[in-house]
């Protein structure tokens, strides 16, 4: 498939072809830029389609109806057209850096000046729509056919402009599947005290993305040897290398990813990294069945039950028979859970059954131990659940 058919064939064509035509037929130019020109040049679909053009941001606005000033100080607006939702940014050269994170100001330029504000030289080419051709003013396509990741221009003032680079050109590497060129390797290793400066939810997005990446390994490797894991994991002192086949949802990588680490350590940079209290919840259950199955399998069968409602519980025990851990526990438990055909039944027994001779909190406790006998299939019927009920309340004695 030539470039331009794999283009064609993105949900986005037929938005970002009329958005095109708009912006050649009041003469403007436009070219698709960035992520989406290096990922058809290697024959795989991107997931946004984005256009660059010399019209500014206002003149985009009033090109089309629908626009989101997203990013309009940065002259991105996106434009809502055939149901796509497209970042159309003006051509610019940024002005100095700061804050290690944005430029201060901007100014509206041409293509070539464009592509040397963006970060990599493979990220930095555009496709002439009209042409049907690659418009590389950066070399970006010597280094995509010998698969290398270069910062555009000096790769020190680069990194020092935008700390989150550093670890942008470790995913990349992981996700393409490329080497960092050496002289951008050694900017990277020579400013990594810069990526604590970065914010936690931004790390977290480039790790997350990094761990969910094509050769994640090689990025991992790539992530130890240039001293970014340290800065950023101080605990962790080796290179890791994960086996994340079983891996389906990104909180799972991040389970074996802080595998060697204490559960203090993992939950301080859970929340370093602004971790959803569901996902820190997760990653920490998850943790703490691989640390320790054998404290899991001690509880009994009713709750080891109960806690397969946990997505964090059924993927740790998954990786532990994988590993062939525990595989006789398991076994129980999964027979169990067949017997239950999978899903947890509604409760024999319920507060009416027992509000005449329990109070409070004995409630709980007694409908509690119902359940999980039932679960376990001691009790196999509502009658049986009466009967044991009635002994229940004998073996208590008066209240
Ligand atoms: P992905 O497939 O992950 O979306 P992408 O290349 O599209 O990869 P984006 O973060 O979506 O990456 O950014 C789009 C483009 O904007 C990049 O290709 C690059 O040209 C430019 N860019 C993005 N972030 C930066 C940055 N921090 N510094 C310089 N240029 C950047
Ligand atoms: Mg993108």
């Amino acid at each position: 498939m030539t470039v331009q058919d794999l283009l064609k064939s993105h949900p986005d064509w037929p938005a970002v072809k009329a958005i095109y035509h708009t912006l050649v037929a009041h003469g403007y130019k436009a070219f698709l830029a960035g992520g989406c020109v290096r990922d058809a040049l290697l024959g795989k679909m991107a997931h946004d389609l984005d256009l660059a053009t010399d019209a500014k941001p206002e003149e985009v606005e009033s090109l089309f109806h629908k626009t989101i000033a997203v990013g309009k100080s940065f002259g991105v607006i996106r434009v809502l057209e055939e149901n796509a939702d497209i970042e159309v940014a003006s051509f610019r050269a940024d002005g100095p850096y700061e804050d290690g994170r944005r430029p201060d100001s901007v100014q509206w330029t041409s293509p070539d000046e464009d592509a040397k504000r963006r970060d990599f030289t493979v990220n930095a080419m555009f496709w002439d729509l009209e042409s049907e051709v690659v418009v590389d003013y950066v070399k970006g396509l010597e280094d995509l056919k010998t698969r290398n990741l270069r910062a555009v221009g000096d790769p020190e003032r680069r990194f020092q402009e935008d700390h989150l680079r550093l670890l942008r050109a470790i995913r990349f590497a992981g996700q393409l599947d490329f080497n960092i060129e050496p002289q951008t390797f050694l900017a990277i290793q020579n400013k990594k005290s810069n990526i604590l400066k970065v914010s936690g939810e931004r790390l977290r997005e480039e790790m997350t993305k990094l761990l969910s990446s094509k050769s994640a390994n090689r990025a991992l490797e790539l992530l130890f040897t240039s001293g970014l894991q340290q800065e950023i994991f101080p605990y962790l002192l080796k290179q890791l290398t994960l086996d994340l086949q079983t891996v389906r949802e990104s909180w799972q990588a991040w389970i074996l990813f802080f595998e060697t680490s204490s559960p203090e350590q993992c939950e301080n940079s859970l929340r370093t990294l602004k971790f959803s209290n569901k996902e820190m919840n997760w990653i920490l259950e998850g943790l703490k069945m691989l640390h320790n199955p054998s404290g899991f399998f001690k509880k009994r069968l009713g709750l080891q039950l109960e806690a397969l409602q946990d997505p964090s519980v059924v993927f740790s025990l998954q990786e532990l028979r994988r590993r062939g851990q525990a595989v006789a526990q398991i076994e129980v438990l999964e027979n169990a859970w067949q017997s239950l055909e999978h899903k947890m039944p509604a409760p024999f027994l319920r507060g009416e059954d027992v509000k005449e001779i329990l109070k409070g909190p004995e409630i709980r406790a007694c409908l509690q131990i119902a359940y999980w006998e039932q679960l376990e299939g001691h009790l196999k019927t509502r009658d049986e659940a009466l009967i044991w009920l009635q002994d229940y309340f004998k073996k208590r004695g008066p209240a």
